[in-house]
């Protein structure tokens, strides 16, 4: 009997543990010829591209109705070990109890972090990286129309304008005004690059600009948060915004379990990976999604991204599958890579390949993102077939919707 076992329930895990299922049931070996086991900290897949919406609380699958009926193990606890050469994983269970989980090959997707800053009163952040921490934003801006105080309760400061700062940034406007009532509103967006969207290039630029003048969102360019307290926020050129509300966006990072397993690891600490996904270096461990700096189309790194993660965790699956079974190995192809980035009410703006050429923009493309967070990136539930036919890591993103407007 061989074992497999995945650390981290998010969008790369899930998927490793059904395409570990599958490969198993393809060969055609016994149930009890490989074992699959997820172990991670939480009890639903968090949906986190959809954080910046409204209700994040509801943004969240159950893993018990996606692994459950495919015959995956799910253990609920934390990580705190690996030890690569004994092949062993220890973790706090829920109840408090120290495990210690042995595994033949291991699948490493703890995902990542947002970095938190080295600010003074960077307790008093907020951020949308996680399922508590955007529904502690989204309580906070519901009490903000009752607390004391005058207007500066309707300010919204947001730190970073990359994905997640934009995202959020064009959202806040409408969100304080159903509490503000008649009283103004202020959102300021604060980058320390001279322009927005530093890492999208200057292509998807006019729509982000036109996106933000259409929400009424103030540009502080070239700075950079100095400080924030429960009622201001600083930045280093010394102004100060009167606020109870700055949403830190800026910077992520894999997650602190990579430091455990002896890899190279990149800027950002994702681990070194093969074509295969295994952890170069490092026999018997693959890693997969936002753990991973795995090499997508013409060299390109992946990205941190739900894009990319979704057919990494399928191909660590099938891999790890074929490698305990004696099967070939399939190499890491994901489709062309395009972002489609939400802005408010203005839309959405799609870009295809990885100098980011504009394909659809305003109404239309605000649709497709709608049709990404709400359909594509959901693992189907109750359901073994289902699951197990889309954990087909030949079985990518339904992209030909994507590729028709770009051709
Ligand atoms: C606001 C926001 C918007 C985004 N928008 C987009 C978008 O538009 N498009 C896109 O493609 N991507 C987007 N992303 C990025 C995307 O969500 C991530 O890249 C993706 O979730 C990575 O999946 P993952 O499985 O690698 O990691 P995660 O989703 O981070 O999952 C990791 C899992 O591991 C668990 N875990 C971590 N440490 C331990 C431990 N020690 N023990 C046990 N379990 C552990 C965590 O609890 C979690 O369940 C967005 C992210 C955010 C926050």
């Amino acid at each position: 009997m061989s074992s497999i076992l995945v650390i981290g329930g998010g969008f790369a895990g899930v998927w490793a543990a059904a395409g570990a299922i599958r490969a198993r049931q393809e060969a055609g070996a016994a149930e009890d010829a490989v074992t699959v086991t997820l172990i991670g900290a939480a009890d639903d897949l968090a949906i986190r591209p959809r954080l910046y919406e409204d209700d994040p609380q509801g943004k969240r699958v159950a893993l018990d109705r996606v692994l459950g009926p495919i015959g995956v193990r799910r253990i609920p606890g934390i990580v705190t070990g690996i030890d690569t050469e004994a092949r062993t994983v220890s973790a706090l269970g829920r109840d408090g109890s120290a495990l210690e989980l042995s595994y033949d090959r291991l699948v490493l997707a703890s995902g990542s972090r947002v970095l938190t800053p080295l600010v003074e009163g960077a307790e008093h952040l907020f951020d949308v990286d996680t399922l508590p921490a955007a529904a502690a934003l989204e309580s906070h801006v519901s009490r903000l129309g009752t607390v004391a105080g005058g207007d500066e309760r309707f300010t919204a400061v947001v730190i970073g304008a990359g994905f997640t700062g934009l995202e959020v940034v064009t959202e806040l406007p409408a969100r304080l005004r159903a509490v503000a009532g008649d009283r103004p509103v202020r959102v300021v967006l604060v980058e320390r690059a001279d322009t927005v969207g530093p890492e999208l290039g200057p292509g998807p630029r006019p729509e982000i600009l036109a996106a933000l003048e259409h929400a009424g969102v103030e540009l502080a360019l070239n700075v950079s948060l100095q400080s924030v307290d429960r009622e201001r926020a600083v930045l280093s050129d010394g102004t100060v915004i009167p606020t109870r509300t700055v949403v830190w966006t800026a910077g992520m990072r894999a997650s602190a379990l990579t430091e455990l397993i002896p890899g190279t690891r990149d800027a950002i600490g994702r681990l070194e990976v093969d074509e295969h996904l295994r952890v170069v270096g490092v026999d018997g461990v693959y890693a997969a999604g936002d753990t991973a700096a795995a090499v997508a189309e013409g060299g390109h790194v992946v990205m941190q991204s739900c894009q990319h993660a979704v057919p990494q965790g399928k191909l660590a699956g099938a891999n790890v599958g074929a490698d305990v079974l004696g099967l070939p190995l399939v190499p890491f192809a994901p489709n062309p890579y395009v972002t489609c980035l939400s802005l408010g009410p203005y839309g959405a703006v799609l870009t295809t390949g990885w100098d980011r050429t504009v394909a659809q923009t305003g109404d239309e493309a605000k649709k497709l993102k709608h049709t990404i967070n709400s359909e594509w990136i959901y693992p189907p539930i109750d359901d073994a077939g289902a699951i197990l036919t889309l954990a087909d890591h030949r079985t990518t993103w339904p992209t030909e919707a994507v590729q028709s407007v770009s051709a």
